[in-house]
C-alpha cells in the first residue's frame, strides 16, 4: 500500500501546475515581444519616412541650384539622430554627392541595416536622391530589455506560485501524513492511537469521522469479544451439558427418542434397541420401530404423535405394548413433548420410553388384589361398590334411566360352626367349593365375596318373581351336598332381598336394607329368603339406641384408647404405637372399634369422637416424652370424616397446641380411599400439616385401589401393607411376589413400609427378606392399654 502512495502528493499537483504556469508565461512574453518588435519597427519605418520627406523637401532647393554645400549639411543634420549610420545623397545622374557613415561599433555589429531611399523631384523631374542606412541595433536593444523584464517577471510569478503552492501542499499533505501515521498506528495494533489535526476544514473533519470510526470499531471489536467470550462460556456450557446429558442417556434405563419432523430422522437412543432384544445398530428408523408395535397399540400411537399438531407444545403421555424380537410383550410408558421454531411451528418431538413392564405387571397383581377375593377368586366388596357406583352414578345410571333390578345378600347359616369345628382350612376350601358352583349355576350380572361367609349377587332388570326365581336357584345351589376331604357337607343359607329402585338407589341403602332382610331370613330358620319390609327396622333402630349410647359414652369418657407397639425390623426396638380406640360399654363390656366406628361414621359422631382420641392420644405422647419414653412416635387413625372436615387442619394445630405434643411424633393415619376422594384438597392438607412436622401413613395397602398412580402424587411417609395381605403370604406363592413388589415400589418411592396383622414367624420371615421397615401385629403384641404398653416400652428404653 505504501507504494502505491509513494509518490508525494505535493510533487504530485505543484509540478504540474509550475510547468504550466511557466509554458503560458514563456509563450505570452515571446508573442509580446514579437509585437513589440513589430511595433516598434514600423515606428522606425515612419520615423525614417518622414525624416527624409523633410530632408527630401529641404533637399529640393539645394539640388536644383547645384548647392552641395546645402546639400552636405542636409546630410550632416541627419547624423543628429542617433538610429542613422549611413547618408548617402546623389544627383540626377547618380552621381555622389554626399556620402558618409558614422563610424561607431554598433555599425559593424550584425544588425538589420534597413537602407531607405528618397527621390528627390522638382515637378516630375527627378533632381536627385537621397539614401539613408538606419540601424535597428537600438530597437534589438530595447526589445531586449522587454524579453529579459518579462521572463525575469514570469520566474518571480512562478516563484511566488511555487512558494504558494509549496506552503499550501504543506499543510494539506501534513494533515494527510498525520491521517497516514493515525491509520497507520492503529492498523499496527495501537488502538489507543487517534489522528491529531487541528484545523476544521474538510480534513479536519475527515480526521474527526476516522477517530470516531476508531471509537466505533474498537467498541464493536469489545462487543465482539465479549460476544466472543460469552459465545466461549455458552460453548463450554452447552459441551458440559452435552457430556451430562449423553451420560444421562447412556446410563438411563429409558430411551430417548427425538423425531425431526423437518426432515423425517427418527433417533432412538440405544436403549431403545435393548428394549426389543435388538442389538444397538440394528434399531435406525420409526418404521423399523414401528413394526415391533402391539398390533392393536398403533393406531394409539400414532393417535399420540397426532396429538402435537392440535397442541404441539404440551406434554403428552402414553402407555403401550411392543413386540420383542423374542415375541415377549413389553410395557412401555411414554412422555414427548412437541418442539416449536420461532415461528411457533412444530418441527420436533421428543421424549422417552421406560420400560414399565414390571411395574404394570406388579399393579395388575395389586389390581387383582384389590377387586377380586384372594380366597375364591371372585370380585371383592371393593369391586361391587365400584359396579354399584358405576350402576347409580354413571350417566346411563340406573336412576337415570330408570334401570330396575336386584341385590341379594346371602349369608351361610353356622359357617361359624364349620370354621370352628373342622379347621379354617376346610371352612376356606368349602367357601371356594360354594363360590365355584355359584359361578357355574347361577346367571347373573355379579357374584362377589363381601365377607367371611357372605356373597352378594346383582341381577339387573329383576323383578318380585324373578328375585325369588333366583334366591330359589342360589339356595338350591348351596344346600346340594358337598364332598370335602372325604366328608359330605350339607350347607345351607339365608337370603336378604332388596330390590332397586324401590327401597334405594344407593349401594349402602341397598346393601343395608338387604342385610336386614337376611337377618330376618335368618330368624326363620334354615334356607329362607326375605324381600326387605319396612317394619324390618328393627336394625335401624339398634342403630339409633347405638348413636345414643355413643354420644353418651363421649360425655361419660367410656372410650379409652389401647396402644399396639410398631416394632423397627432391624433393631428390633419399639419405635411408635398405633392408638386404637375401644368402648367401655355400660352393659355390654368392652367392645371393639368394628362395633361402634361405622356407626360413628354415618351418624357424624367421629367428629367429636376422633377429636377426643386424638386429644388423649397427645396427651399421652406428651407424657411419655415427660416421663421417659421418649421418642415413640404415635400413630392415630383419622377416617373419612374426620379428614374431610374442613377445620381439620385448625383442629389438629390446636390439640397439639393444647397438650404441647412434639409434632414430628405425630403419625396420621389415611386409607387410600380417604385420600382419594378429593385428592387435591388431600394433598393440601397434607402438605399444611406435613409443614409442622407431622407424618402420614396410607393405612390398609392392598385391600382398597391400591394405586400406585395416585400415591406417587400424594406426599405419604409411610405405607401401611394391610394384615388381610399380610397373612395371606406363603413361601413361593403369587403373595410373595407381589409384597415383594409392593415394598420395592415404596422404597423407590422413599415411603416407610409398615406391615400390620403379623401373627406368626411365618408371616414375619418374607417381610424381613424384603426388607420391611416396620411391623405390628399380635406376634409382638396386642393393642395394649396405657399401663401395660408402658411396661412394654420399658423394656425398649435404650
Ligand atoms: P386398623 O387401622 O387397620 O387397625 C389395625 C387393626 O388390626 C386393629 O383392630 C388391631 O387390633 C388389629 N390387629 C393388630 N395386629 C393384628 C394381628 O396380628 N392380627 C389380627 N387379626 N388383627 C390385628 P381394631 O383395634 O379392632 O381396629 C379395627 C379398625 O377400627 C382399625 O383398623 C381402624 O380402621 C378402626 N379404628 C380403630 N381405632 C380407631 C380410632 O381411634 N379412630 C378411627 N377413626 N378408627 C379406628
Ligand atoms: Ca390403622
Ligand atoms: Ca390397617
Amino acid at each position: 500500500m505504501k507504494y502505491f502512495y509513494s509518490k508525494k502528493l505535493s510533487t504530485s499537483f505543484l509540478y504540474p501546475i509550475l510547468f504550466t504556469v511557466f509554458t503560458i508565461l514563456i509563450l505570452t512574453t515571446i508573442y509580446d515581444a514579437y509585437n513589440h518588435k513589430q511595433r516598434l519597427m514600423n515606428a522606425l519605418a515612419e520615423q525614417a519616412d518622414s525624416l527624409l520627406n523633410i530632408s527630401a523637401s529641404s533637399a529640393q532647393d539645394a539640388f536644383w541650384s547645384y548647392n552641395d554645400e546645402s546639400l552636405k549639411k542636409i546630410g550632416d543634420a541627419l547624423f543628429d539622430y542617433k538610429e542613422v549610420i549611413e547618408v548617402v545623397i546623389l544627383d540626377e545622374n547618380a552621381r555622389i554627392i554626399y556620402k558618409h557613415k558614422r563610424n561607431t561599433a554598433i555599425t559593424h555589429q550584425s544588425y538589420l541595416f534597413p537602407r531607405f531611399v528618397q527621390q528627390v523631384y522638382k515637378d516630375t523631374q527627378k533632381i536627385g536622391e537621397i539614401q539613408v542606412v538606419f540601424t535597428t541595433y537600438y530597437l534589438n536593444k530595447a526589445i531586449k530589455n522587454e524579453v529579459l523584464s518579462r521572463f525575469i517577471q514570469t520566474i518571480i510569478v512562478n516563484f511566488i506560485i511555487f512558494v504558494i503552492i509549496l506552503l499550501l501542499s504543506r499543510t494539506l499533505t501534513k494533515s494527510i501524513d498525520e491521517i497516514d501515521e493515525g491509520v497507520k498506528a492503529f492498523s499496527e495494533g495501537n488502538v489507543n492511537s487517534r489522528i491529531h489535526v487541528k484545523n476544521n476544514h474538510e480534513i479536519g473533519e475527515l480526521a474527526y469521522r476516522i477517530n470516531r470510526l476508531f471509537d466505533t470499531i474498537i467498541e464493536n471489536s469489545k462487543k465482539l469479544s465479549d460476544n466472543y467470550f460469552t459465545l466461549q462460556h455458552k460453548e463450554e456450557l452447552l459441551r458440559v451439558a452435552e457430556e451430562r446429558y449423553r451420560y444421562a442417556v447412556e446410563g438411563s434405563n429409558d430411551a430417548i427418542w427425538d423425531w425431526n419432523l423437518l426432515t423425517g430422522d427418527y433417533y432412538i437412543s440405544a436403549r431403545g434397541a435393548k428394549i426389543l432384544g435388538l442389538s444397538e445398530n440394528e434399531l435406525m428408523d420409526l418404521s423399523t420401530w414401528n413394526s415391533f408395535l402391539y398390533p392393536e397399540d398403533k393406531a394409539s400411537f400414532e393417535h399420540f404423535h397426532a396429538g402435537f399438531h392440535h397442541e404441539p407444545d404440551s406434554y403428552r403421555e402414553f402407555q403401550f405394548r411392543i413386540i420383542g424380537k423374542s415375541g415377549e410383550i413389553r410395557w412401555l410408558f411414554c412422555r414427548g413433548k412437541g418442539i416449536l421454531d420461532q415461528s411457533n411451528r412444530l418441527i420436533r418431538v421428543s421424549g422417552f420410553y421406560t420400560d414399565i413392564t414390571e411395574r404394570i405387571k406388579a399393579e395388575e397383581s395389586i389390581n387383582q388384589l384389590a377387586y377380586y377375593d384372594v380366597l375364591t377368586g371372585l370380585p371383592n366388596r371393593a369391586m361391587l361398590f365400584q359396579y354399584l357406583e358405576k350402576l347409580f352414578t354413571s350417566p346411563n345410571s340406573a336412576v337415570t334411566n330408570n334401570i330396575s333390578g336386584t341385590l341379594l345378600f346371602i349369608d351361610l347359616d353356622d359357617f361359624r360352626t364349620i370354621n370352628d369345628t373342622k379347621g379354617h382350612v376346610v371352612g376356606d376350601q368349602m367357601l371356594v367349593q360354594v363360590a365355584k358352583d355359584l359361578k357355574a349355576e347361577i346367571k347373573c350380572d355379579i357374584i362377589t365375596r363381601i365377607g367371611g361367609d357372605e356373597f352378594v349377587i346383582i341381577q339387573k332388570d329383576c323383578d318380585d318373581a324373578q328375585a325369588i326365581k333366583l334366591s330359589n336357584e342360589i339356595i338350591n345351589v348351596i344346600r346340594a351336598p358337598k364332598v370335602l376331604n372325604g366328608y359330605e357337607f350339607n350347607l345351607s343359607c339365608s337370603i336378604g332381598i332388596s330390590l332397586f329402585p324401590k327401597d334405594g338407589s344407593d349401594i349402602d341403602t341397598l346393601l343395608m336394607k338387604a342385610d336386614t332382610a337376611m337377618y330376618k331370613a335368618k330368624d326363620h330358620g334354615k334356607n329362607q329368603f326375605k324381600f326387605f319390609e319396612q317394619s324390618m327396622n328393627d336394625q335401624i333402630v339398634h342403630k339409633i339406641s347405638m348413636h345414643h349410647d355413643i354420644r353418651q359414652g363421649l360425655l361419660n369418657k367410656e372410650f379409652i384408647l389401647f396402644y399396639q407397639p410398631q416394632v423397627e425390623v432391624e433393631t428390633g426396638k419399639v419405635v411408635g404405637v398405633e392408638a386404637l380406640v375401644r368402648w367401655q360399654h355400660p352393659t355390654l363390656g368392652l367392645l371393639s372399634p368394628i362395633h361402634f366406628i361405622e356407626l360413628a361414621e354415618e351418624t357424624g359422631l367421629i367428629i367429636p369422637l376422633g377429636e377426643y382420641i386424638l386429644r388423649t392420644a397427645c396427651a399421652q405422647s406428651t407424657e411419655w416424652e415427660k416421663t421417659g419414653y421418649k421418642n415413640i412416635s404415635m400413630s392415630v387413625n383419622i377416617s373419612a370424616k374426620q379428614f374431610n372436615k374442613k377445620t381439620l387442619v385448625d383442629d389438629i394445630l390446636k390439640i397439639i397446641d393444647e397438650t404441647q405434643m412434639r409434632t414430628d411424633l405425630l403419625n396420621l393415619e389415611v386409607t387410600e380411599t380417604v385420600a382419594m376422594e378429593n385428592l387435591e384438597s388431600s394433598i393440601a392438607i397434607m402438605n399444611s400439616l406435613k409443614e409442622k412436622g407431622i407424618v402420614f401413613s396410607l393405612d390398609d395397602f392392598g385391600i382398597g385401589y391400591s394405586s400406585l398412580t395416585y400415591l406417587k402424587t400424594m406426599p405419604f411417609n409411610y405405607l401401611k401393607i394391610d394384615k388381610q395381605f399380610v397373612q395371606s403370604v406363603q413361601h413361593d406363592n403369587y403373595e410373595e411376589v407381589v409384597i415383594k413388589a409392593i415394598i420395592e415400589i415404596a422404597h423407590s418411592m422413599n415411603l416407610t413400609v409398615i406391615a400390620e396383622g403379623i401373627e406368626t414367624k411365618d408371616q414375619l420371615q418374607p417381610l424381613i427378606n424384603y426388607k420391611c421397615d416396620h411391623v405390628q401385629g399380635y406376634y409382638f403384641s396386642p393393642p395394649l392399654p396405657k399401663n401395660e404398653v408402658e411396661k412394654l416400652l420399658m423394656r425398649h428404653l435404650p
